[in-house]
Formats: C-alpha cells, sequence, structure tokens
C-alpha cells in the first residue's frame, strides 16, 4: 500500500466498552497480514507517556473476541493535557520507533490524538468505542448494542419483581448528554416512560401517563431515566415528587451504573469492531490520517476526526413517537 508505515501503536483510552478487545485484534491482525508490526500501548495516553507498550503478534490476541473490558486497559491522563506531557509521549513513540497511532475511545480520545497529530504529524485514526453511541460520523459504536442488550436484559428482571408487588419502578441508565441508550433500551423493555436529556417532556405529563397507567389496569410501571434528564432532576428526586403526588403508587429506584459497560460483547459489536479494525490499519496504510471509522448505512467510511469530535448526534423522534403510541 502506499505509505512508508512500518510499526503501529494502538491503545484504548477513556471509558471501556464490550468489544474493545475485538477491535484491538482486529488491528493487531490486520497489521499481521500486511505484515506490519504492531505495539499495544497500555493505560490510553498514560502509558504512551510513560512507555508502557508490549509487542503484540496475531498470537496475542488470540480468545480475546468474546472478552468485555480491554486487554489494554484504559485511563484517562491529565498529564496528556499537557504540551510537556505530549512531548514525553512523542519522544516514546520515537524511542520505540511508532510510526503510526490507532485510537479506540471515545470523542475526548480523539480530541487528544487531533491535539497530538497536529503538534508532531503522526498518522492517527479513530475506532469510536464508546457504550453511549454519542459519536457523529457513525450509525453505531462498538459497545453501543451490548449495553443496550445488558441493559434490557436488566430491566426485564425489574419488571418481574416490579408486577409481581405492583410496583413503580424508576431505572437509571448511563447518558448524561444523549439519551440513546435510554430511548432505544426503553422501546425495548416496553417502558412506560422514557426520559432522556434531549427534550424535556414535563414532570405534569410523567404523572398524568402513570396515572392513565394504573386507571387503564397496569399492574406495574417501569419508568426509564438517563443520567442527564433533561427535566433536570435525579433519579431519586423523580421517586420523591411522584410519591408526594400519586400515592396510590410505591416507587422503587434501580440504578444501574459501571454494569452497564460490562460483559461479553454482543455479536454486532465483535462484527463492527472486526470490520473497524480491518479498515482503520488498511486507511493508515493507504495515506489517510486524521480521520475516524464509521459504519453508516452497512458500509464502512471515513470522516474527519475533527467532526467527531465536534459533532452531536441527534435523538430519534420517531422512536419516542413509538414509545408513546406503544404504552397507551
Ligand atoms: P468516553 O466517551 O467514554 O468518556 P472519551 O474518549 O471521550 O471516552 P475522555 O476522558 O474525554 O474520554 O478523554 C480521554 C483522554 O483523552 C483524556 O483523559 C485525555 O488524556 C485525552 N484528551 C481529551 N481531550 C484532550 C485535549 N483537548 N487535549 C489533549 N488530550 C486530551
Amino acid at each position: 500500500m502506499g505509505t512508508d508505515i512500518k510499526k503501529i501503536g494502538v491503545f484504548t483510552s477513556g471509558g471501556d466498552a464490550p468489544g474493545m478487545n475485538a477491535a484491538i485484534r482486529a488491528v493487531v491482525r490486520a497489521a499481521a497480514y500486511h505484515k506490519i508490526d504492531c505495539l499495544g500501548i497500555y493505560r490510553g495516553y498514560e502509558g504512551m507517556i510513560e512507555g508502557d507498550f508490549k509487542h503484540l503478534t496475531a498470537r496475542s490476541v488470540n480468545n480475546i473476541i468474546n472478552k468485555g473490558g480491554t486487554i489494554l486497559k484504559s485511563a484517562r491522563s491529565v498529564a496528556f493535557r499537557t504540551p510537556e506531557g505530549r512531548q514525553q509521549a512523542y519522544d516514546q513513540l520515537v524511542k520505540a520507533e511508532i510510526d503510526a497511532l490507532v485510537i479506540i475511545g471515545g470523542d475526548g480520545s480523539f480530541h487528544g490524538g487531533m491535539v497530538f497529530q497536529n503538534e508532531f504529524n503522526i498518522p492517527v485514526i479513530g475506532i469510536p468505542g464508546t457504550i453511549d453511541n454519542d459519536i457523529d460520523g457513525t450509525n453505531y459504536t462498538i459497545g453501543y448494542d451490548t449495553a443496550l442488550n445488558t441493559v434490557v436484559e436488566a430491566i426485564d428482571k425489574i419488571r418481574d419483581t416490579a408486577s409481581s408487588h405492583r410496583r413503580l419502578f424508576f431505572v437509571e441508565v448511563m447518558g448524561r448528554d444523549v439519551g440513546h441508550i435510554a430511548l432505544n433500551a426503553g422501546v425495548g423493555a416496553g417502558a412506560e416512560e422514557i426520559l432522556v436529556p434531549e427534550e424535556d417532556l414535563g414532570l405534569d405529563r410523567l404523572l398524568e401517563s402513570l396515572k392513565r397507567s394504573k386507571d387503564t389496569g397496569k399492574s406495574s410501571s417501569i419508568v426509564v431515566v438517563a443520567e442527564g434528564d433533561k427535566t433536570g432532576n435525579n433519579v431519586f428526586e423523580l421517586r420523591d415528587y411522584v410519591e408526594a403526588h400519586l400515592k396510590e403508587y410505591e416507587v422503587r429506584v434501580s440504578v444501574l451504573g459501571h454494569m452497564q459497560r460490562g460483559g461479553a460483547p454482543s455479536c454486532y459489536d465483535r462484527v463492527l469492531a472486526s470490520r473497524m479494525g480491518v479498515k482503520a490499519v488498511e486507511s493508515l496504510l493507504e495515506g489517510h490520517n486524521n480521520v475516524m471509522v464509521g459504519t453508516i448505512n452497512n458500509q464502512m467510511v471515513l470522516s474527519p476526526l475533527e467532526n467527531a469530535v465536534k459533532g452531536s448526534t441527534q435523538i430519534n423522534h420517531e422512536l419516542l413517537r413509538v414509545s408513546d403510541i406503544l404504552t397507551i
């Protein structure tokens, strides 16, 4: 292919997501296939600064496609946000003769990569790995599908106990700025109401909807709440508000928390990660730089890293309407 890249470094950075290992595996094996050396960089930018590298061969990544988390570990690095930290990182890459970087992470990690590329002119390519699905330039990020399945499974279990005791449950799911997990898992689990950061549906509407549920004979209700719900209330405040206004309800709260990041990746995430890893390595070898690999309409595409960093994704209004209709 068209460049003189001989050795690449791959790392995972920011929040971990299921499927990151499948992406590492794909990058390492695609490099081996194209006879390029590959170094794993441990703990993201933090390990880059410290020179925490390990040579990875096609056999180093046996039996990891099915594993959650990341074998390379992840970190958030304060030092990399400073010019001195990035200079140290660059010196370590030069010492290890790394010619190009594959970043598996979220928009913050891509931002760091862009700054680094601008300063030192080292080719970088991003693979979107985050459960939030909040990155412009791809329909899906690695880990999102698995997280959705994890949340749906958890809500199914909560519903068993909710219906046995005729209770109302507020279930908090991840999503400070975006409600993709809340909306999709909420519809998938048949939630009565879904509260997302993008839309303020209002507390009155929530009360009306819950009253209607009770009046029409529902014995239990599930309300899915994203961490960053637009009403500005956290899940415990919502519980207090509903209990104060609807005496007939006994309300319980379940915060799903970090379990949403864990577990074996779904088949979809494994396939997506495999495709993205191969595309990332081949794109670097073709001379692409400062871009992110994505999937749009099931085609692998490249888009400027800058878009991924600046972009914002939209909530699916059609799905919000579907949810409204189905909770009649
Ligand atoms: P998630 O979506 O799970 O939060 P992320 O990749 O967005 O993942 P961040 O913590 O925002 O996670 O970023 C990861 C790391 O990238 C930071 O800890 C920091 O080291 C580096 N980074 C982020 N922004 C910058 C920046 N502007 N300049 C230099 N480095 C940065």
